[in-house]
């Protein structure tokens, strides 16, 4: 299972394995209608996940984020899909209650992952709550304060480079549970996907029962936006009515791989050598097929964005109260600029997933952050800086 299937590799690596779910039963028994009753939030969409119905989730009371308009001039109306608000911060919460719930579902007392950062915090605390054993390979680069978190919830953390063998060393020769990605490279699970098809969910039920127009998602491997797209795709199939939105990927011009795919026209995402960005989380080299599939079958598109670009939007965001990490950010990036250059139509709702906070990267607010503070003992100073601080405006 953790390896995708094998009978339909061909010579590249094996296709993901997928859960899928009697649609037509749904339809006919009235799940859409029942959804819309109840609140956002990943388990509110439980007949379409895994977990059987009598057993409790491994639950930190994830998603049912805010869906919040923002000011920005302009024909349309963009929205960024709060997902900083999530138990740690990031939207990978909405993976790991999922693939966490399973993995205790099976049986499973150990579970791993590989990290730059925020999918780490995140199992380790959902382990945390399950009361399983929680390993981390966690890239060197990820932020101390991670690091720090990861080891608070329990887990073991190995920080290291190259993740990938260990970290299959340990599900296949050792029976741990890899809370990883829906790509087989080399391990993977098909169930964590599974929640992020709730943003898709949510946003739906949110616009009050219609499809947005697009969704511009911060994309490395891609399952950020695969996920609600599969979400959007089960709404229809469950009979809503609408067009599918077109998904939209946002990347850092210094790793842009799924850029380059889609100028090119290809699912064969290439390599991109040597990703550099101050977007961590974005920064995965290659994507997956998958990605791609779901970027062409939407009519969307793919957007780089400078790392100055990632910045002005965190600014942006920040003025709505909403701090979000620079890779983060993109979505909103892309947005901005989408509007600049007009592509933005009136009545359209672009909605912008907001990936995760910034307070577990405090090299991006410290790079964001305009300086509003003075640092000083001496009182004549303190006062005649109060006075000029006062008088402004
Ligand atoms: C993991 C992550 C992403 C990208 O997710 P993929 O599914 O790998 O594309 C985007 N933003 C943040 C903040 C993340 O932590």
């Amino acid at each position: 299972m953790f390896e995708g299937c094998a009978a339909c590799a061909d010579g590249g690596p094996a296709a993901p394995l997928e859960v899928t779910y009697d649609y037509d039963w749904h339809r006919d028994h009235g799940t859409l209608a029942r959804w819309h009753e109840r609140p956002p939030a990943v388990w509110s969409y439980r007949e379409l996940l895994p977990l059987p119905a009598a057993e409790a989730p491994v639950s930190l009371f994830e998603g049912g984020t805010p869906l919040v308009r923002l000011e920005v001039d302009g024909p349309g109306t963009i929205w960024a899909k709060d997902e900083t608000r999530n138990p740690t911060g990031a939207f990978k919460d909405r993976f790991h209650t999922v693939s966490v719930s399973m993995a205790r579902h099976l049986g499973y007392g150990k579970v791993a992952a590989s990290t730059t950062g925020n999918h780490g915090t995140s199992l380790a605390a959902y382990a945390a709550r399950a009361g399983l054993r929680c390993l981390v390979f966690a890239d060197p680069r990820a932020p101390e304060v991670q690091r720090g978190l990861i080891q608070l919830f329990g887990a073991r953390l190995v920080s290291i480079l190259d993740r990938r063998p260990n970290l299959a060393w340990l599900v296949r020769e050792r029976g741990w549970y890899p809370s990883t990605g829906l790509t087989p490279w080399p391990v993977a699970t098909p169930y964590g996907i599974e929640g992020y098809k709730t943003i898709g969910h949510e946003i739906y039920f949110q616009l009050g029962g219609r499809m947005p127009d697009r969704v511009v998602c911060p994309t490395s491997v891609g399952d950020v936006l695969y996920g609600p797209w599969r979400g959007f795709g089960e709404l229809a199939a469950l009979g809503a009515e609408g067009r599918l939105p077109a998904m939209v990927a946002a990347q850092a011009a210094g790793c842009d791989p799924v850029v380059q795919a889609f100028a090119a026209g290809t699912r064969d995402v290439p390599v991109h050598p040597g990703p550099d960005t101050i977007a961590l989380s974005i920064g995965d080299e290659t994507a997956a097929a998958y990605t791609m599939d779901a970027i062409f079958e939407s009519g969307g598109s793919a957007h780089a964005v400078s790392d100055e670009a990632l910045l002005a939007a965190m600014r942006l965001l920040a003025r709505h109260g909403i701090a979000a990490e620079s890779s983060s950010a993109a979505s909103v990036a892309v947005a901005l600029e989408l509007a600049r250059r007009g592509e933005i139509t009136p009545g359209e709702d672009v909605v912008c997933v907001v990936t995760g906070s910034a307070a577990k990267w405090p090299a991006d607010v410290a790079m964001a952050a305009e300086a509003h503070a003075l640092h000083e003992s001496d009182p004549q100073t303190i006062r005649a800086w109060l006075e000029a601080f006062d008088a402004e405006r």
